[in-house]
């Protein structure tokens, strides 16, 4: 896995513009009570974030209905939930293999990502990722079946394309990990 795309500007980029497609298609839906989304973006700190696109990367696209006042907030390719790191981070950091730790490590400190930090990613991946929604609804279309032992990386490999476009679909589909379950403005991480 190409951990190059961690400090590709292009590739924000990419996933910047599709944020904002996703954006505009939770905003033409409107909001289930009929009313009309109105732009309600929330900020965010992330972390793992270029610093010539940060300014865009401080905000995650969220609306609020102008009749019943509920919140309604776009699915994201950058953001991958509440977590404070971005969502390429999360899955290219845990994709390394178990045995190049010093890597991985080196790599967390350029990155400025503790290695516990990196270490918990990979637990989430193992224990928790196979028994989201998301997973559940659609693990039975990967065949042979993805090896959930070697998660993210065994996942990542069953994207296809050229250079980041394997990282690039696979990022769109985890923005489905928290579709029905709006965020709200806490960050944990
Ligand atoms: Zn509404």
């Amino acid at each position: 896995m190409c951990h190059a795309l961690l400090q590709d500007s292009r590739f924000f980029c990419l996933l910047l513009q599709i944020d904002i497609e996703l954006a505009a298609q939770t905003r033409a839906g409107g909001c289930l009570c009929g009313g009309v989304l109105h732009c309600a973006n929330f900020p965010r700190k992330p972390r793992c974030c270029l610093n010539e696109v940060r300014a865009d990367y401080e905000w995650r696209f969220s609306f609020c209905c102008n009749r019943c006042r509920k919140r309604t907030t776009a699915v994201s390719v950058r953001f991958l939930g509440r977590r404070v790191y971005l969502g390429l981070a999360v899955v290219l950091m845990s994709a390394g293999r178990v045995e190049a730790t010093s890597a991985v490590a080196k790599l967390g400190e350029i990155m400025e990502v503790p290695v516990r930090t990196i270490q918990r990613w990979r637990n989430w991946w193992i224990e928790q990722f196979p028994l989201t929604p998301l997973w559940q609804a659609t693990c039975a279309r990967f065949m042979p079946p993805v090896a959930l032992s070697q998660l993210p990386a065994s996942l990542i490999e069953r994207f296809t394309g050229t250079a980041a476009e394997p990282l690039m679909r696979l990022l769109i589909f985890l923005s489905h990990l928290t579709v029905g379950r709006p965020l709200t403005l806490n960050e944990g991480c």
